[in-house]
């Protein structure tokens, strides 16, 4: 099934968790790259556009989660892809099941889970999803905020730090959107919010949460009608509003 969300844009994703198919030409980038069991999702996807993973030149990655990170190695070993990731969310990549100390999140999710018994459901889409055998990423190249990247859709990184220290969105002017990983979602299935609410991720999967609510900010200023987060359905509509509206998600 092939879900277009701008003119050269494609989402793949389980309803869960969300990736992008960015194409310029007849190169392709993938923003964000699912979990291992989502290949099958992929290459449906690319079929139908006529593409195939070999037209894959770059991986670039909104943050180092396992849940963004799950087909990274696998399309950088199979078509040469390079992968891209913050320079503060690189270390991450080796141990992807297993984030460093300085990335952690800030609440356990064993006591979020003996609280709220049904959001079980996340780790166990997770797990049945092939997150736990996602492969660490052995070879990537860092960016920085503000770099224009020179790959198919010349994507801007835009540093949205919080949810995790190298967390970034990018912007693509052509398409009028921004990718905005778990910086700004639309779904949170911890909480259990379906829909298009923009809104933060909660404490459990997030570093520092006042750090993400703060760097919102770096968003507004962005000429585009429409976000596309790595959790829950694309935000058509004002950006100020998208963030107004997620910067007062409770906490
Ligand atoms: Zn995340």
């Amino acid at each position: 099934m092939v879900t277009k969300v701008a003119s050269d844009v494609y989402r793949v994703g389980d309803g869960m968790v969300s990736f992008y198919v960015l194409v310029e030409g007849a190169d392709l980038t993938l923003v964000d790259a699912g979990l291992p069991a989502h290949y099958g999702l992929l290459t449906a996807t690319l079929e139908g556009i006529g593409r195939s993973v070999q037209d894959v030149r770059a991986v670039i990655l909104t943050h180092a989660h396992l849940d963004h990170v799950g087909l990274a190695e696998r399309l950088r070993q199979e078509t040469g892809a390079t992968v891209w990731v913050h320079a503060r969310d690189k270390a991450a990549l080796s141990t992807p099941l297993k984030p460093p100390v300085d990335a952690k999140p800030e609440s356990g999710l064993g006591r979020y889970l003996l609280r709220h018994p049904t959001a079980l459901r996340v780790p166990l889409h997770l797990a049945r999803s092939g997150a736990f055998r996602t492969p660490a990423v052995t070879s990537a190249s860092p960016f920085d905020d503000g770099m224009t990247l020179d790959v198919p859709g010349r994507p801007r990184v835009v540093a949205v730090p919080g949810h995790t220290p190298g967390s970034v969105a990018f912007h693509v002017p052509a398409q009028g959107a921004v990718f905005t990983g778990d910086a700004l979602v639309t779904h949170d299935g911890l909480v259990g919010l379906t829909g298009t609410e923009p809104q933060i991720i909660g404490p459990v999967f997030t570093h520092d949460t006042a750090q993400a609510r703060t760097s919102l900010e770096a968003l507004t200023s962005l000429d585009a009608g429409l976000l596309l987060p790595g959790h829950g359905d694309p935000f058509h509509g004002d950006v100020t509003d998208a963030v107004a509206q997620a910067r007062h998600t409770p906490s």
